[in-house]
This record gives C-alpha cells, sequence and structure tokens, in this order.
C-alpha cells in the first residue's frame, strides 16, 4: 500500500484553524500534534505519509480495518442509491440491519427488538429512559470508573472525574463499587472478590434506594476507565439483585462488542449472563456513526409510537455500511483472530512486565488490553508523566496507542480486530524499547 500524496492544508495550518475556531483546549494525544489523513487497514498515515500501526483504532472504532474495501464499497453504494429517510418511511438498509444484529444475539435471550440512534451516549440514553418507562422506578446503579457518554443524561452515569464539572446533573444515579482488582479492595488474591463487589450493588439498592430500581448499567471491560476487566461471576450475582429489586440490567457493549473479548461476539456471554437491553455502538459502524438498542419486546413495546425519533439514527448510509462490517466480522474470522492476536499480545506483553518494574498491572481479553504504568510496584503510584513519555516514543517509533484509566496512568490497546501477527511483534518491539 502507498499512501497518496496529501495535497491539503497542512498541519499547522491545521492546528492553527483547530485554535482559532474550535475550542482551543479540545484535548489532543500528543505534545507535537498528529495529523492523520488517510487510513488503510490497521494502518494509518500522516500528512508526510509516515506509516502508524493504530493499535487504538479510531477510538475503538475501527472493527475491521480502516477503509476496508467492502465498507467503503457498501457506503459507496448506498451514497449514490438514497443518502438518507428517516424510520417514517420505509428502508431496506435499515429493516435488514435489525434483522441481522437480532440474529447475532444468543439464541433463547428474547432480544429480539432494536432500535438505531448515532451514537452510544444517546443509545446509553434511550436504554436507560426504557428501563425508567418498564419498571416504574427511578433509581439507577451504574459503576464508579465507569463510562457511557457525555449526553447529559450519560454525564450522570459515567464515574471519573474527567468527565465530571460542577453543574447539576442527573438525579437518581447510584455509583456501586468499582470491582477493579488492582486497586480496588477486594484484589485478585482474593477469591471471594467476585461475590464481594456484587455484594456492594445489593448494599445500594438497600440503602440508598427505596429497593425498587430502574437499572443497573455495567460495561463488561470498563474502557475509558482503563480496561478493567469485571471479575468472573460478578454479573451474574448483580443481574439477580437488579432483578430481585425489579430492575432491568443493561449490558454497555460500546466497546465490547461485535467480537472484541475474542472469546464471544458480546462482552455479556463471556460472565454467562443475559441482559434485559444491550447497547452497542463504535465498531458496529467501523467509525461511521451508528449505534443500536436492542432489546425484549415487552422493554421495547413500553416506547409507543412517535415516542423515540431521531433525525439520523438508522441512516441507510450507516446502516449499509454496518451490514458490510457484520458480513466482514463472519467472512474473515475477525473474532477468531481477535481471540488469537489477543493471546499472543498478552503473552509478550507479560514478559515485558517480567522485565520492568514500571508495568504494574496487564489485563484485558481479546484485542481489549490495559497495561498499567507505575512508579513501583509495591506504592502502586501511578506513573502519569511516563506513560505520556512513553506513548510519545512510541509515536515516533510509528506506533500508536489509547491512554486511559482515572489518571490517565493505562495504556489502552485496543487495534482494529484484522491486526496480524506481524504487526503484534512490532507493536511489542516498539513498547518494549
Ligand atoms: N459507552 C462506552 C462504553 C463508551 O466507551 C463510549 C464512548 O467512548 C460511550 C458509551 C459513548 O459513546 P459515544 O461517544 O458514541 O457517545
Amino acid at each position: 500500500f502507498v499512501p497518496r500524496k496529501y495535497e491539503g492544508p497542512s498541519t499547522a495550518e491545521v492546528v492553527s484553524l483547530r485554535r482559532q475556531y474550535m475550542n482551543p483546549g479540545i484535548f489532543a494525544y500528543y505534545k507535537k500534534p498528529l495529523m492523520l489523513v488517510e487510513g488503510n487497514g490497521q494502518y494509518v498515515y500522516d500528512e508526510e505519509g509516515k506509516q502508524y500501526l493504530d493499535t487504538f483504532a479510531g477510538i475503538v472504532t475501527i472493527s475491521v480495518g480502516h477503509c476496508h474495501p467492502k465498507v467503503v464499497a457498501a457506503g459507496q453504494k448506498q451514497l449514490e442509491t438514497i443518502m438518507h429517510t428517516t424510520t417514517i418511511y420505509y428502508n431496506p438498509e435499515v429493516a435488514l440491519l435489525a434483522k441481522e444484529l437480532i440474529s447475532k444475539m444468543p439464541e433463547g435471550s428474547g432480544l429480539n427488538r432494536v432500535y438505531f440512534t448515532n451514537s452510544g451516549s444517546e443509545a446509553n440514553d434511550l436504554a436507560v429512559l426504557m428501563s425508567r418507562m418498564y419498571t416504574g422506578a427511578y433509581d439507577m446503579i451504574s459503576l464508579r470508573n465507569g463510562y457511557h457518554g457525555m449526553s447529559e443524561g450519560m454525564r450522570g452515569l459515567t464515574a471519573l472525574k474527567n468527565w465530571k464539572f460542577a453543574v447539576p446533573q442527573a438525579f437518581g444515579v447510584h455509583h456501586a463499587l468499582n470491582p477493579n482488582r488492582y486497586r480496588g479492595p477486594f484484589g485478585y488474591d482474593d477469591p471471594d472478590s467476585a461475590h464481594k463487589y456484587a455484594n456492594d450493588v445489593k448494599d445500594l439498592i438497600d440503602h440508598a434506594t427505596p429497593g425498587k430500581i430502574a437499572c443497573y448499567i455495567a460495561e463488561c471491560i470498563q474502557g475509558v476507565g482503563g480496561t478493567v476487566v469485571l471479575p468472573d461471576g460478578y454479573l451474574k450475582e448483580v443481574y439477580k439483585h437488579v432483578r430481585d429489586a425489579g430492575g432491568l440490567c443493561i449490558a454497555d457493549e460500546v466497546q465490547t462488542g461485535f467480537g472484541r473479548t475474542g472469546t464471544h461476539y458480546w462482552g455479556f456471554e463471556g460472565h454467562g449472563v443475559i441482559p434485559d437491553i444491550v447497547v452497542v455502538a463504535k465498531g458496529m459502524g467501523n467509525g461511521t456513526p451508528i449505534a443500536a438498542v436492542i432489546t425484549r419486546e415487552d422493554v421495547a413495546m413500553t416506547m409507543k409510537t412517535g415516542l423515540h425519533f431521531n433525525t439520523y439514527g438508522g441512516n441507510p448510509v450507516s446502516c449499509a455500511i454496518a451490514r458490510a462490517v457484520l458480513k466482514i466480522i463472519d467472512e474473515e474470522n475477525i473474532q477468531q483472530n481477535a481471540y488469537e492476536r489477543g493471546e499472543q499480545y498478552m503473552e509478550g506483553l507479560l514478559k515485558l512486565q517480567k522485565k520492568y518494574d514500571f508495568i504494574g498491572d496487564v489485563r484485558g481479553k481479546g484485542l481489549m488490553i490495559g497495561l498499567e504504568m507505575v512508579k513501583d510496584r509495591v506504592t502502586k503510584e501511578p506513573a502519569v508523566e511516563e506513560t505520556l513519555q512513553v506513548m510519545e516514543r512510541c509515536r515516533d517509533m510509528g506506533l500508536l496507542i489509547g491512554r486511559g484509566g482515572l489518571l490517565g496512568n493505562v495504556f489502552r490497546i485496543k487495534p482494529p480486530m484484522c491486526i496480524s501477527e506481524a504487526d503484534v511483534v512490532f507493536a511489542l518491539d516498539v513498547m518494549d524499547r
């Protein structure tokens, strides 16, 4: 692949435009601005044609590869056919995508109705609205350190300091203990940690709510919060407590869906639970704005006709692209690749952890991996500045990595799921260096 000769405005010009016409405080990853002008598979290119391995997959959006030819063709064909209708009309792409998404839900799950929206935040908003309407209850539980988006509603459910502002936020939200076994009160060495963290949810229900709740929402692996893997058995217990309190269980699969965890198509399947509502976004459109709420008929039907509508939700171009993505995931064994490359990554990162004391924790599943940097393994003091330095050095060597966690000291490795064995060898080598 030879990148095109870039002839648009220079990085300096674009930086200046952004400073002049957008909020100059908008967060950017690198000290030396990085402008990406082209993408191909797992690689992206800057204005000089320098190649980077994108192990953050856009922002965990690029599931099957940048500009996958079949995705491009599907989008182009739809753009030339009809660019937009809404659900006040019928369109085949929208209905077919709904059918195909439902076919990906576990047999017998009863998850058989889809609503389309444009973003994960909007889909989560709809999910919690549905849960309140269905249950007639008000209180909602999410996890500390969880990220569910930036809409007005989701600002309330998200529990990460960087995204909290000193303005009023959603009422009726309670944050349960973050089941982070590296930093939380119940660690990896506690065989009962899943039960103890689950008990905290029960405690919240018993003490901070009227005993009846609308919903519990969680990511199966916290993404923005630093790739925190929920302990085995935890969700099963929590779902029982939530259902005993009349609440619905919402799985926020915005990052964990579409095979990213390797072993399963959906993150929740790895926990042996069936949610009442599943929220999907990011990887479904390979970067194109589309998200969906998937639920049972009885829950969906509480949304009476006309009660939920948005202009772009179920845009036929996004739907055609998402249909192509689903097909590629099956045809190109993307989930199996996520599993194998995930194992390869994990093995290599654990070796690095043995070699370097400043790697405090390595965790994850499939191609959803976190590496936590500390100044000292015993005190676990976060190595924030060092994390930034390593990121900059990796960038110089042609490797892009994501960053997150409460304090920003966790590398987030979530490459396009088409990444190759040689790419992982390259990434590990750069990180080692
Ligand atoms: N839920 C999770 C788990 C996310 O990671 C995100 C975004 O990063 C969202 C919801 C919000 O999605 P969006 O940014 O599309 O609104």
